[in-house]
């Protein structure tokens, strides 16, 4: 399967390496014309305000809204992709994707912790526990009710779903647990 990761700014390389290594074809998605042939969507983390203003300079928000409204295209946000799918944000006004009924705040850990790994449980995978990494992280401050809390850090909602949209706080793409990424690939429909 096509599986694209938006590659405007951020950890791309890396979510590229996961898909490849799940035994799918890994896109670069840079145009509207790759966006056209993946089946499948990763927004990493990097700076989601660079990256939001690369999407609307490129034309790409309005693209990834019509074929997730139109046709469920799957989407998993990372980090700052999931402060883009968002449809709020704390204290700054929201004018990208907003595609999932979540408020976020950024860099929500505090500065003193601007990275950190934990220990998370997530509902739907199998144990071990999956070690979370945090870098500068956001996280869910409020769901509504058609979200499923998928992991929560110190009751923090830090993993989520709502229908084909995926977000998490932290990092999968780094480190080499595949457990998340398949699970984005083969269980989200
Ligand atoms: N703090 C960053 C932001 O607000 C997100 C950090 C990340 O993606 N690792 O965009």
């Amino acid at each position: 399967m096509k599986v694209g990761v938006l590659a405007l700014q951020g950890a791309v390389q890396e979510h590229l390496k996961m898909i490849e290594k799940c035994g799918h074809q890994p896109i670069p998605v840079k145009t509207i014309a790759h966006l056209n042939q993946v089946k499948r969507l990763i927004i990493p983390g990097g700076e989601s305000t660079t990256i939001s203003k690369l999407l609307v300079k490129y034309h790409l928000n309005e693209k990834i809204a019509e074929l997730y409204n139109r046709y469920g295209l799957p989407i998993f946000g990372t980090c700052a992709g999931m402060i883009l799918l968002a449809k709020q944000i704390e204290g700054q006004k929201q004018d990208i994707l907003g595609l999932i009924d979540i408020t976020v705040r950024r860099n929500a850990f505090g500065r003193q912790i601007n990275s950190f790994e934990a220990e998370l449980e997530i509902n739907g995978i199998t144990p071990p526990l999956f070690r979370g990494i945090f870098i500068r992280a956001p996280y869910i401050s409020k769901a509504g009710k058609e979200v499923r809390i998928l992991a929560s850090f110190r009751e923090n909602i830090v993993l989520a779903q709502q229908k084909n949209i995926l977000v998490s706080s932290f990092h999968p793409e780094l480190g080499d647990d595949l457990r998340i990424h398949r699970f984005f690939i083969e269980k989200i429909n």
